[in-house]
């Protein structure tokens, strides 16, 4: 905005001095012209006088002797600065003015209108105090016009400058309330994001979130020609548990259980709960052995875990199916098949560990 009002008081300020050089040149001009017109009434009569005093020495004459010449140069010198005599006849006789000298160019006849000589009168003008004056005046006029018209722009910027500070700070307080409630938007959609995604229990991935995580590792995997593998976790007897000790300690069991599963597991493995007691791990560049190692890990981590109740101490454990990616065309196909191996780990008493490997 501060260029644009430069790049206009510039063009201005040139505009302002082509109008007050043609304004002075126009002033000067008028002001010698006027001169003139004084000065040529001036010399007109100067001539008459001077035609009228050679008409009483030479209108008789028939010839003019080149000693009359001082005489006349003389007599011409009374009325005009310079004056040169020659004898050739001349056939332009006029008065014009070369910069500021009035010349006239004049033949003189006798009576019968014989040419007797020609003679050129010169008369140096000088600029009369009037015209000066009036070309200060026009000056002065333009200065003051000139000097108001920086005063007033220079008035203007200031304003402008000032309106343009408002607005930048105006701008600039706009910009942080909206940064400030994009923010706050973003950190709502975080939470947002995290409620649809987490299980607000165990604070691990939920089922929804843990099929978009595992199917896009499924099609990673795929891509790459490697691997992966999937557990299947289902606490035993939960419900007995439940039921005996109450919810409360149910919801404490599946706590502790998932942190405790959660220390164990590296970064890129993904952990979540399905629903329930149940749970699910996949896990990435993993083979069925490895991965059944892993669940043999687990279990027996599960095993471990003391759950403390009043006036006693609460074991659990749990059971798990362990299916790879070898041979599928989905991952849910793979869960499906863990899912097997867990109702097989179920129906084969529990606290153990199965998958299609003997
Ligand atoms: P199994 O060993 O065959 O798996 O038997 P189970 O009792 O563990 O399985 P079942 O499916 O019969 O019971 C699961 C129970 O889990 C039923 C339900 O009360 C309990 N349950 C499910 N979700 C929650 C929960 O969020 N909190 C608590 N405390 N209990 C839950
Ligand atoms: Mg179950
Ligand atoms: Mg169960």
């Amino acid at each position: 905005m501060k260029k644009i009002f430069i790049d206009k008081s510039l063009t201005f300020f040139i505009l302002l001095i082509v109008i007050t050089s043609v304004f002075l040149y126009f002033s000067y001009d008028f002001s010698i012209t006027t001169y003139n017109r004084i000065e040529n009434k001036q010399n007109n009569k100067n001539i008459e006088n001077f035609l009228y005093l050679l008409d009483n020495e030479y209108k008789n004459l028939s010839s003019i002797k080149e000693e009359s010449k001082n005489n006349i140069k003389n007599e011409c010198l009374r009325f005009f600065d310079d004056c040169s005599i020659n004898f050739e006849n001349k056939t332009e006789v006029f008065t014009y003015i070369e910069n500021f000298t009035i010349i006239n160019e004049l033949n003189y006849l006798n009576i019968k209108n014989n040419f007797l000589f020609h003679i050129q009168t010169k008369t140096y003008q000088e600029l009369t105090k009037e015209a000066k004056n009036s070309i200060k005046i026009f000056s002065l006029i333009v200065i003051i016009i000139l000097t108001l018209t920086i005063l007033i722009s220079i008035t203007f910027q200031k304003q402008l400058n000032k309106v343009n500070e408002e607005l930048e700070e105006k701008v600039f307080d706009r910009t942080n309330q909206y940064n400030h409630t994009i923010k706050e938007l973003e950190k709502v959609n975080l939470k947002l994001y995290d409620l649809a995604h987490t299980d607000y229990l165990t604070q691990i991935k939920n089922r929804r979130s843990f099929f978009l995580h595992t199917s896009a590792l499924f099609k990673k995997v795929q891509k790459s020609k490697g691997i992966l593998s999937i557990i299947m976790i289902d606490i035993d007897n939960f419900k007995s548990i439940n039921d005996t000790y109450g919810h409360e300690i149910g919801d404490k069991i599946l706590k502790v259980f998932a942190n405790s599963i959660k220390e164990i597991l590296y970064k890129d493995e993904i952990f979540g709960r399905l629903g329930g007691e149940e749970f699910a791990i996949a896990l990435p560049h993993t083979n069925l052995e490895e991965a059944f190692k892993i669940a043999e890990n687990i279990r027996k981590r599960i095993e471990r875990i003391v759950i403390n109740i009043p006036s006693s101490k609460l074991f659990i454990t749990a059971s798990f199916g362990v299916s790879d990616s070898i041979n599928t065309h989905s991952i849910d196909e793979i869960i499906k098949n863990a899912d097997l191996m867990l109702y097989d780990a179920k129906r084969k008493g529990k606290n153990r560990v199965r998958s299609r490997l003997p």
